[in-house]
């Protein structure tokens, strides 16, 4: 899988060796690193040739699942591991127009999937913010974000750019991995204007 330097989802036929054929969807981050599923969207069924392949056989938490980076590496050394499989549709849009998407544009509570990579991560970046606010707003905050007390930055296949208040004390995770999310947004009544990003549901790829 070569390096595209830049995330897509694409549908195509399972293209590990020895598998299936069947129709799948393909996810990579664009730095060599892909996964595939059975289909898109909550909970991300993982494809069983991927899975047999890549995938250690025991991970800690569904959070957290670890690809074989030998099985990997085999992969990104080859440049074209089946010329028969469809390509991903080159995209028009170049990796420094990602669009950071605010979350005042979706209604409170609506569920938004993503596949994309970890761009950027803060552990107990919510404190940071917290120290800014006066007491009620505060009490506010913490009631919405509960623990997700970590901050994620997302960058999906359609090259747009989320940020989520996350709780990350699962499973240890690395910028440019693979994640898969779900998202909802919240009101923040005793801050003006002012939305956020909760994500509770997410897989995550690492290496
Ligand atoms: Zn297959």
């Amino acid at each position: 899988m070569k390096a595209l330097g830049y995330p897509v989802t694409w549908r195509t036929r399972c293209f590990i060796s020895g598998g299936c054929g069947q129709t799948v969807f393909a996810h990579t981050n664009g730095y060599g690193d892909f996964v595939l599923f059975d289909r898109l969207g909550y909970p991300w069924l993982i494809h069983g040739c991927y899975s047999l392949r890549f995938l250690e056989q025991e991970y800690e938490s569904i959070s957290e699942r670890r690809i074989i980076p030998q099985a990997l590496n085999q992969y990104r050394k080859a440049e074209d591991p089946n010329p028969q499989a469809p390509k991903p549709k080159p995209i028009i849009l170049e990796p420094n127009n990602i669009k950071k998407i605010f979350p005042i544009r979706y209604a409170e509570k609506k569920n938004i999937e993503i596949t994309g990579y970890i761009q950027d991560h803060f552990k107990k970046h919510a404190e940071k913010e917290m120290a800014k606010m006066m007491a009620l707003q505060k009490r506010e905050f913490i009631d919405k974000i509960d623990k997700r007390l970590d901050q994620i930055t997302i960058v999906s296949s359609e090259l747009k750019s989320y940020t989520a208040y996350i709780n990350l004390d699962r499973g240890k995770i690395k910028n440019k991995d693979i994640i898969a999310a779900r998202l909802q947004t919240r009101k923040l009544i005793l801050s003006p204007g002012d939305y956020i990003f909760l994500c509770d549901d997410f897989v995550i790829f690492s290496k």
